[in-house]
């Protein structure tokens, strides 16, 4: 008998690149899933299928990565088999997604988390949901090699319907906040380019703000102040000045849209957005020039409360905040501005926040 599960991907309001610098997040998981259905067979094989892509077939015994597509499904076939010594026999599993690859909405958390809650589910494994993030984010750093935080998974896993969740990457305390955003719109636009090289400028980016810590000489930048940081300027680099600064402001943001969303003020959610945006632009160095045309071009236009890039950077997405009366308008001009500046055609469309991965039909 086959069955069907699904996983979502993410959008994160704000806390960019703060996961791994022991910081706090506020994703929310959307309305853009990772489809997959499994049946057992009775051959000896796992076959992975995903539209348009090359079959995969491997054995039980030989879970290697291998540079492909595969590797996020092995990897978590992987990390099972060494915690939980499951012999799974037999599998075919098909794939099928509406979240855009490489946009940073985190289609590589979607495809681990609705890997690892289908085989929970189908083998009876019993995998709390903080199992199911850790054992995916673990298959993602030790087997795809991305050194990936916490949170996509985490927000796969845990997403509720008109919810972000605040998530304190430390505690790993989290609580839900609500995210009804009544006259306004979270509208994503893909800008179709991607600059990294594998995951080259995330893993050094990681490096640079682990380095800048080592600099202050502090453990976590849970204990950097910003006091901290204008008394360490004189000492440090510039670079590691900047990533640090975007770290600890980034995090300050947070909490004030945690309180903003409180109130459920968002004009001022908007404000934050582009705060955020400039740190990760000027700071932290992670946009590029076609982020940072959509995000200026989104800016200038009337009923945008705010904007940024999200995800990892070099390419990918923005979120913007926008009115829902104006939101066609905007769509339109944006990739209108965007098709005569770069000569690509854009993806936009509306998210709205919803449930965690699940089984589909329950
Ligand atoms: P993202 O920001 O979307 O997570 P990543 O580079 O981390 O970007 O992950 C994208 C990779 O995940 C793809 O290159 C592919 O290997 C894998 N992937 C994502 N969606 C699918 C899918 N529907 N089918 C097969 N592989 C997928
Ligand atoms: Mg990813």
């Amino acid at each position: 008998m086959k069955r069907y599960f699904r996983a979502p991907g993410r959008i994160n309001i704000i806390g960019e690149h703060t996961d791994y610098n022991d910081g706090y997040v506020l994703p929310a998981a959307i309305d853009r899933y990772v489809t997959l259905s499994i049946e057992r067979t009775g051959r000896e094989r796992i076959e992975l299928s995903s539209a348009g892509r090359e079959a995969i077939t491997f054995g039980e015994g030989e879970i290697e990565p291998a540079g492909n597509w595969g590797d996020y499904v092995k990897g978590i076939f992987h990390v099972l088999k060494s915690v939980k010594k499951v012999e799974f026999g037999g599998l075919s599993i098909e794939i099928e997604s509406t979240v855009p690859e490489g946009a940073g909405l985190s289609s590589s958390a979607a495809l681990e988390v609705a890997t690892i809650t289908a085989l929970n589910e189908v083998f009876g494994l019993s995998l709390t949901d903080e199992e199911r993030y850790r054992l995916s984010q673990r298959a993602e750093n030790e087997f795809v090699g991305v050194q990936c935080g916490i949170m996509d998974q985490f927000a796969s896993v845990m997403g509720r319907q008109d919810s972000a969740i605040f998530l304190d990457t430390v505690s790993m305390e989290y609580e839900y906040l609500p995210l009804e955003l009544g006259a306004y719109s979270l509208v994503v636009f893909d800008s179709k380019v991607h600059h990294e090289l594998l995951s080259g400028g995330y893993n050094s980016r990681r490096e640079e703000a682990r380095k800048a810590l080592e600099i202050l000489g502090k453990k976590s930048y849970r204990d950097v102040s910003m006091v901290d940081l204008f008394s360490a300027r004189p000492k440090m680099e510039d670079l590691y000045y900047r990533r640090a600064m975007h770290v600890v402001s980034e995090n300050m943001r947070v909490l004030e849209v945690v309180k903003t969303l409180a109130n459920s003020n968002y004009e001022n959610l908007g404000r934050f957005l582009v705060q955020s945006h400039e740190s990760l632009a000027y700071d932290y160095e992670v946009s590029c020039e076609e982020i940072d045309f959509i995000v200026d071009t989104l800016r200038n236009l009337n009923g945008v409360s705010g904007a940024r890039m999200i995800g990892g950077g070099f390419g990918g997405s923005v979120l913007a905040l926008c009115e829902k009366s104006e939101r066609e308008k905007i769509v339109e001009v944006v990739r209108e501005r965007y098709f005569k500046e770069f000569n690509i055609a854009m993806d936009a469309y509306e998210v709205r926040p919803s449930r965690g991965a699940g089984e589909i039909g329950e």
